[in-house]
């Protein structure tokens, strides 16, 4: 995001990526509106798999809560598909492009950084780490200290391609993301079938509570204790991946030569953990920052206006109170909210999930 929109205001631009696209990533794949928006994205030409959701169900012990909405009010997306398209479309604008190139070390000097790839150098005046969570950016500014300050969640996903015949012998359905809260109140379990593919996982903060695979073999059993996933199916293996949520206390998003986005930053929100539209939103301002200051002698700024956007939010604060609840408290609040229609409506999947409290 940030190439594609250095390239089309003229300015040189290399993009670094250790893998070749398109590449998997362990994602859900369900987009907001508002993170198409901000990577401009237009739903009605988006030339891949786009899945309208205009329902959501949360699984409590009474079954299935299933909340609709007129119009669509996200995205289901296959993130290789949709990280190709990403860089495609920074290439056509005319960034230059190396996949498969890992950075192993970045090392900032007095007037340039240079990335260390393979024994080589490359130099540039200032850099966009967009590393993801294991960002060799981030590591440099920050070094260990980086994960001290952090809240991280834990995850575990797989998604398989299944076919439609095999999805009518499930009751899986389609289109509809199902998300189940962990009973620890720490993050949640998912299933999501879309087109073909079934998407399933389970995230949760990783401070305390059962390890991520116990958590989601419990899942699983579950799911085939209420026959929704037949016991005759074997699911491609699960793959992990941790990374940071916003809680507004990351003081160093920007500072000389270098800027920090998306998992990078540790920028997702905190009660979904959606990631997609934080790294949207953060690139569109790293590359107006850039854009504002082509010297690259301080980003300082844009730290700060991430954080005068995001920083303390409701839900940062909402995130964090409700974690040093009681585990009962927070089990009967979060029944409370989730059973009823118009709160799990309005505060649970507008608020937590769409943004819009
Ligand atoms: C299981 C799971 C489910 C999720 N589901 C959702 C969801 O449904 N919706 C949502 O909005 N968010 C979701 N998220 C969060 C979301 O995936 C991330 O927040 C988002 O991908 C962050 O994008 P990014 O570009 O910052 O990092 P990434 O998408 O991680 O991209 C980082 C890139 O950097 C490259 N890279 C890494 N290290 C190096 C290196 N040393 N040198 C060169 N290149 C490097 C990687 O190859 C990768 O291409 C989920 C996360 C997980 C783990």
């Amino acid at each position: 995001m940030v190439a594609w929109k250095l390239a089309r205001a003229g300015r040189d631009v290399l993009l670094l990526d250790a893998k070749t696209f398109p590449r998997f990533k362990p994602c859900a794949g369900w987009v907001t509106r508002d993170a198409l928006h901000a990577l401009e994205i237009d739903p009605t030409t988006y030339p891949h798999l786009l899945i309208p959701i205009t329902r959501v169900a949360i699984g409590l012990s009474k079954g299935l809560q299933v909340t609709h909405w007129p119009e669509p009010v996200s995205y289901g997306i296959l993130r290789h598909e949709f990280d190709a398209f990403l860089l495609e479309r920074a290439r056509a604008a005319g960034a230059d492009i190396l996949e498969g190139h890992r950075v192993e070390r970045v090392i900032f000097d007095q007037d340039c950084v240079h990335c260390l790839i393979k024994g080589q150098h490359i130099t540039s005046e200032h850099i966009v780490g967009a590393g993801g969570s294991s960002c060799p950016v981030a590591r440099a500014v920050a070094g260990r200290a980086i994960w001290q300050y952090r809240t991280t969640v834990a995850a575990q996903m797989s998604e398989i391609p299944i076919g439609a015949a095999k999805l009518q012998q499930s009751r899986l359905g389609s289109g509809m993301p199902v998300l189940y809260p962990e009973p620890e109140c720490d993050g949640y379990a998912w299933y999501f079938v879309k087109g073909d593919f079934l998407n399933i996982g389970v995230g949760a903060l990783t401070r305390s509570g059962p390890a991520i695979p116990v958590r989601r073999h419990r899942f699983l059993q579950r799911l085939q204790r209420e026959d929704i996933l037949p016991d005759s199916w074997s699911l491609s293996p699960f793959v992990g991946h941790s990374y940071a949520v916003w809680r507004g206390i990351r003081p160093d998003l920007g500072g000389p030569r270098y800027l920090l986005v998306g998992d990078a930053a540790g920028l997702a929100h905190d009660l979904s953990g959606e990631g997609i539209g934080p790294a949207g939103i953060s690139a569109t301002l790293a590359a107006a920052a850039i854009l504002k200051n082509p010297t690259g002698q301080d980003f300082t700024d844009y730290g700060k206006e991430w954080a005068s956007l995001q920083g303390n939010g409701f839900s940062t604060r909402i995130g964090g109170l409700l974690q040093a609840l009681p585990l009962f408290i927070r089990q009967t609040a979060l029944n409370t909210l989730c059973g009823n229609p118009w709160l799990r409506r309005r505060w649970v999947l507008e608020g937590a999930f769409l943004g819009r409290w």
